[in-house]
């Protein structure tokens, strides 16, 4: 437990980074007061180009296990530091490496579409690597080829790319807990409550929910979405963090959470203590075998080139 004041850790923080040549990476999902000392505050696609161009020696990646691990994947030579080891991810951890290699032996023709929640070691089997704000073009890349696929492990965001785009795929049974207990009804409470706002949503959500948005796009898109649109109130469909962004850029506007149970456990697990601890102390480091690194990053370097 530290007695110092968050702009006292701030100012540690910051003579560390320079010394240190640190970047601190932060996921949109995170406390505020960590993404108001980050250098990069963004989604998981923005945080693994940042991760693949940075020329720091540390990064310290203030989010959950498998963001630690596609940064440490694309700069293996670097120090990639998580400030809480425990913080995971309940997607991820919906797909067993058992399971997704005996899927990749028995299938071999199928082209393995990666949700980028998910370890490095189920990542190891995948052809590419996804994310929200990528996969509908990446998933019809495959579909011109007439290519067999596999999306996973997000059955949601997998359920919602085929409602759009008519193409069929095999679809992985994970979801995550945060987006996937939303129910219709929770819309319908929040609208009649906030009726001049919009809803926005998502695609981790239930196709039910989605079919009610306003506007359904990744973390990145839906921050886009409120500061382009005309409207002044907002209902917001996915992880609380969001808000802090949201309010930055749009003082003028409302933003109401669509559910409480809209915030991972994981994400707010860390805590900008750890930040500082893990920083002064260079803990918690990210280590990757050489032989499972170099087969799962040609997946996130796909999706990269995709991305470009
Ligand atoms: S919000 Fe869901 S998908 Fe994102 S880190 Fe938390 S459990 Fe994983």
């Amino acid at each position: 437990m530290t007695t110092l004041t968050k702009e006292q850790m701030y100012d540690d923080i910051r003579r560390w980074k320079k010394e240190k040549n640190a970047v601190i990476l932060a996921h949109y999902y995170q406390v505020g007061d960590i993404q108001d000392i980050a250098d990069y505050v963004g989604d998981s696609l923005a945080l693994a180009q940042k991760a693949s161009q940075t020329d720091a020696d540390i990064i310290v990646f203030c989010g959950v296990h498998f963001m630690a691990e596609t940064a440490k994947l694309l700069s293996p030579q670097k120090k990639v530091l998580l400030p809480v080891m425990e913080a995971g991810c309940f997607m991820a951890n919906m797909m067993d490496e058992a399971a997704i290699k005996k899927y990749r032996e028995e299938n071999p023709d199928t082209v393995i579409l990666m949700y980028v929640n998910s370890t490095a070691n189920c990542k190891q089997y995948a052809d590419v690597c996804v994310t929200s704000s990528n996969a509908l073009k990446i998933i019809d890349y495959y579909a011109k080829q007439g290519k067999k696929m596999l999306y996973g492990p997000d059955k949601n965001l997998g359920n919602y790319a085929m409602h759009k785009s008519n193409i069929k795929m095999d679809l992985w049974h994970g979801f995550c807990g945060i987006h996937n207990g939303l129910k219709p009804s929770d819309v319908e409470v929040a609208k009649k409550k906030y009726p001049n706002a919009l809803f926005v949503a998502h695609p981790e959500c239930n196709l039910d929910v989605l079919a009610l948005a306003d506007y359904v796009g990744s973390t990145k898109q839906l921050i886009e979405y409120v500061t382009a649109s005309d409207a002044k109130e907002f209902i917001i469909g996915t992880e609380v963090g969001v808000i802090h962004e949201m309010e930055k850029r749009n003082p003028g506007k409302k933003f109401y959470i669509l559910s409480d149970r809209l915030k991972c456990f994981e994400m707010k697990l860390t805590r900008l203590e750890d930040l500082y601890n893990c920083l002064k102390d260079e803990t918690n480091e990210i280590e990757i075998s050489k032989e499972v690194s170099e087969k799962a990053v040609k997946c996130v370097n796909k999706m990269l080139e995709f991305s470009k």
